[in-house]
Order: C-alpha cells, then structure tokens, then sequence
C-alpha cells in the first residue's frame, strides 16, 4: 500500500497542529459554533445529534494492521469502544469529546491516516473496489488509479470551494462492486481493440433527492490522459454547477440540465486546452505508485484442509459459500467479514474485533484488510489451507456471520440514532428485519438478496439501488418506510422503483416479509433471483402482496 512521503507527513501534523489550535480557541470561547463550524468541517468533524462524529478517511478503503490497531485503540480511548464503517469506505466516530479531537487526529497521523476532505464541498474519499488487487475477474489493479486521484485532488487549490461535495469511485473489473454508476464520476477500467488499459469515464450518477445513474462520457480514455480529462471535468463543474441551490448542486444535475452531448464538447474542450498545459503525470511517480500496490509473493500451496473442512462441517462450508470470493490465485481466497450479526449494527465493529482483524491480517492476509462499501471488511489474500483456522478465529470474536450478499447483510445508514439530517430510524428496522427473517430461518433459500437502508432522502444508506430498498421518513410525526423495488447497484445499475405509500415503523418488517413470500411462490425455480424475478415479473404482484388485490390497503394508508 502506499506510504507517506516527508511531504504528506509535514502536511499532515501541520494540519494537526492548526486544529489543536482551532479547537482550544473554540473551548475557551474565542470562537462561537458558528465561526468553528467551516474549521471543524475541513477536518472532517461533525456535529450530530447527540455529540459530535469524527470521521476518518480510508482511501479506497485500504488498511493495514497498524492501521487497524489504531482504530481500535482510538475507539477504546476516546470514543465508546466501537467505531462504524461507512458506505463510502470510511470510519466514524461517533461520541468523541471535542477537546480530544487533535489527539485522536495525532494518533492517526501516527498511522499516516487523517480526515481532511471527509467533509465539506470538495473532492471526497476515493473509494474502489474492495477486492482490487485479489479478484479473479480484475482487468487491473484500480488502487494505483485511485491513490493518484487521491493525491491530484488532496488540497488541490482550484477545487476546494465546488458547488457541492464531489465523489469518484473506481472500479478495475468487468463486475462493478464500487458502484461506479451512482458516484459523480465513475471509472471503470475497460481495454481497447488494441487490448491497451483504460477507462470509462462515467458523470453524474447519484442518489439523494434525485437519483440518477451515471452516463458514460467517454468509452476509453487512455490511462495518461487521466488526471487531465478529471481537470477538465472539474472545471466544467465548478464553473457551470448550481451554486444558487443546494439541491441541484450535484454533478448529475449540471448534466441533466445542459444535456450530456453539450456537457461532453464543454469537457472535451476543456480536456484540450489542459492537456497542453498539462505534459502528464512524470512516468516515476507513475511507477512509485505502482510498486507500492505490488502483489504479496503468493505461494503456491495445497488447500487439501479447506476442502476437508468443508466436508467435516456444514457451517464453516456455509460460510465458505457466502463469504469466500475467488482469487485471483487459485490456492487463495478472499474473505469477507460480516459485520451484520443478526441482530447487530450494520457497520459496527468493537475495538476487540478490530483488533482480532488486525492479527488476522498480519498472521494470515499478508497485512491487508479492506473495508467495503457494503460495510463489511475484508481479507484479500488468505490462502485456502489457512481459511478454517481464520473462520474458528472469527467464530470466537463474533464475526463468522455466514451471510455475505443475503438478506441480512443490510446497508443502512445510521439514522436517528446518530444523524443530525435523519427523519427517520435505520438501524432499528434492519435489525428488526435481521431478526425475523434468521426466525423463518429463510435466508439461504431466499438467496441473493439486497436490502438498503436510508434515515432520510440524502440516501446514505444506498436505497436506491438496493433490491429492495427502504427509506425513512417522517408523517406528521410518525416515522414512516417507504419501499423502492428493483434497484441495483451493479454494472447494470438501476434506480429501484417506489411501491407506493409507505408503512409506519411496526408495519415494514411484515411488508417485507410479503414481499419475499410473494417471490418464493412466483420464482421461477430456487435459481432465478430476487432482482431476476422482479425483472420478470414487474412491481405489480409485488405491490399487490402488500397493498392487497385491489390496492386497498394502499387507499387506506
Ligand atoms: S441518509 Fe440521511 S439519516 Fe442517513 S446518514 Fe445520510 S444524512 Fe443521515
């Protein structure tokens, strides 16, 4: 992974030190909420509803056990002994005391790790795919491509003032587990005729008030030509975007309203112009990064104990099934971690278990942990033949759930129970529905299933592409779920579709549970899934099992 440079490390503690110095001018009183509110939130602190939350950037949700460490010291030292994994490949702390900010931010600059640009109207986290560097499928490794938009865009002087928060997600493979297509740019890795490496650059996607899915703005564009087409992007953004209204600030709507073929001619000139300006980033710093993503030496070994482990038990087989992803060494596979018990909080880890993750890592995983956008965290490289001492480790430290990709391993956003934006509670109703479906003891033969949790409209929690997603807000005072069905997240990535009116708090767990009884009888056969059926099928059976025949119910509410 990448290291810091005397640079990045200068930057970094004088960052700290400017803090340490806001922050004491603010306890003492020289400056109201107010005045430190625009200082707090270059360093990515939050002010919530109960205290305020600091959140940590992962680029591209990269750790190594150091890193972890750290976590979990910081979660056991000042926060309550667990930190939260974001959708965006972050960490957030969520009870930190105001005048142990600057420590905790020295303690992560100690790790080469900060929380500049994890707020404010700027160039984001950037986040890719969880399994870059393992996965079977990889055109390549996408991290070199995202730690060079991550140095191009920290501090970048043109583009810390946008109309709004600005997010890129890179994806290196043909599946597109980064959600390329609901970022304000996506950048797909694709190959030309000529099979030479590239991308698709795709703008405007994005969830929120409006949802929309990216358009393509370029088929390929050479790996040189990168950081200035991004520039021009940029600018075109920054110049044309919607400063009048908050709401129509995005990237997505700038393309909505002039139209992409316009957009693309105003981009390309752009491009143009940055280009001569530009003579490309020096083919040193190029390789320097390169090196620093450098595969580990995969050793070639027999898995004989994984499979016989499969055949001795069903448990650690279920979790091989869900849990285990190909590598792109056969002898390895990668291994997420749930962190959805059943019943738990979708993203939570406690210090401990970020602590037992970090042994893990270091003894089993050549010292690399991911965490994905779906708020699990992963092991990229463990070799088969190590897989069931890693699986009982997790078992001891609550983290073998067996339910990667199945109903019960939910997004959800934190909600009301920490957000400040939130109208209605996430955490409650995936738990609630964790719970009843491990009752119905339904979930593997449900299999492939989505649900996404938001606590508002600004969709943190991914409804929208969620199979089925659910969104909370509020009715006169009441919390209120909505349901949005057939959205995907994916490379074929679609905004599901809304059901109708929604249901109050008590209400969502059974119409969910309507819903998937009406799958389970119309399926084709066990094979055809959720987001297949509905394909198939439509919304109107699945509106009809929870509104009834006639739309009753949906009058009634
Ligand atoms: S979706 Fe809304 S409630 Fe949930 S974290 Fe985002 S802003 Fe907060």
């Amino acid at each position: 992974m990448y290291r810091y440079n005397d640079f990045d490390e200068a930057f970094v503690r004088n960052r700290v030190a400017e803090f340490r110095e806001q922050v004491r001018r603010r306890i003492d009183g020289s400056l109201t909420e107010d005045e430190f509110k625009p200082l707090r939130l270059k360093n990515g602190l939050y002010l919530q509803l109960h205290a305020y939350m600091l959140r940590v950037a992962i680029p591209y949700g990269t750790l190594n056990s150091r890193q972890m460490r750290q976590l979990a010291l910081i979660a056991e030292r000042f926060d309550k002994g667990y930190g939260h994994f974001t959708t965006r490949q972050n960490i957030q702390f969520n009870w930190p005391r105001l005048k142990d900010v600057p420590d905790i931010l020295e303690l992560l600059a100690d790790v080469e790790m900060h929380s500049i640009q994890t707020s404010g109207n700027c160039i984001r986290n950037v986040t890719a795919d969880h399994f870059a560097g393992a996965a079977a499928d990889e055109i390549e490794d996408p991290r070199p491509t995202a730690e060079l938009v991550r140095q191009w865009s920290t501090d970048h002087p043109e583009f810390q003032y946008l109309p709004r928060k600005f997010k890129i997600a890179v994806s290196g493979s043909p599946n597109d587990r980064a959600v390329t297509k609901a970022n304000d740019i996506g950048l797909r890795m694709v190959r030309n005729e000529a099979g030479e490496p590239g991308y698709e650059v795709i703008v405007g996607g994005g969830l929120g008030r409006t949802p929309m899915i990216g358009k393509t703005v370029r088929e390929f564009l050479p790996k040189d030509d990168l950081l200035p087409y991004l520039e021009a992007i940029l600018q075109v953004y920054n110049l044309s975007g919607r400063r009048d209204n908050k709401y129509k600030a995005r990237i997505k709507i700038l393309v909505h309203e002039t139209g992409l073929d316009e957009l693309k001619a105003r981009i390309e000139d752009a491009f143009e112009r940055q280009k001569r300006a530009f003579p490309g980033v020096p083919a040193d710093l190029i390789r320097q990064i390169e090196e620093a993503f450098a595969p580990p030496e995969f050793e070639n070994t027999q898995s004989l104990a994984y499979e016989q482990a499969q055949a001795d038990n069903p448990a650690f087989r279920s979790f091989v099934e869900t849990n285990v992803a190909e590598h792109r060494n056969p002898a390895y596979g990668i291994v997420t971690v749930s962190l959805k018990p059943i019943g738990g909080t979708p993203g939570d880890a406690t210090a401990e278990q970020m602590r037992v993750l970090a042994d893990l890592a270091e003894r089993y995983g050549h010292d690399e942990l991911r965490v994905s956008h779906e708020q699990n965290i992963i092991l990229p490289h463990v070799r088969k033949a190590d897989v069931p001492t890693v699986y009982a480790a997790l078992g001891e430290a609550g983290l073998a759930t067996a339910n990667i990709g199945l109903l019960s391993d939910i997004i959800a956003c934190p909600g009301m129970d920490y957000c400040s934006l939130a109208t209605a509670r996430s955490i409650p109703v995936a738990q609630a529905i964790s719970k009843r479906f491990d009752e119905l003891n339904l979930e593997r033969e449900i299999g492939p299933l989505k649900i996404k949790i938001s606590g508002c409209i600004n969709a943190c929690g991914h409804h929208h592409v969620g199979h089925i997603g659910i969104l909370g807000l509020d009715k006169a005072g009441r919390e209120n779920y909505q349901i949005t069905l057939g959205g995907d997240g994916t490379e074929s990535a679609t905004i599901g579709e809304r059901t109708g009116p929604g249901f109050d708090a008590e209400d969502i767990v059974p119409a969910i549970e309507a819903i998937i009884e009406a799958y389970l009888a119309l399926r084709e056969d066990a094979s055809e899934t959720f987001l297949e059926a509905y394909r198939r099928l439509g919304a109107e059976p699945f509106k009809q099992a929870i509104y009834g025949e006639n739309g009753d119910k949906a009058r009634a509410a």
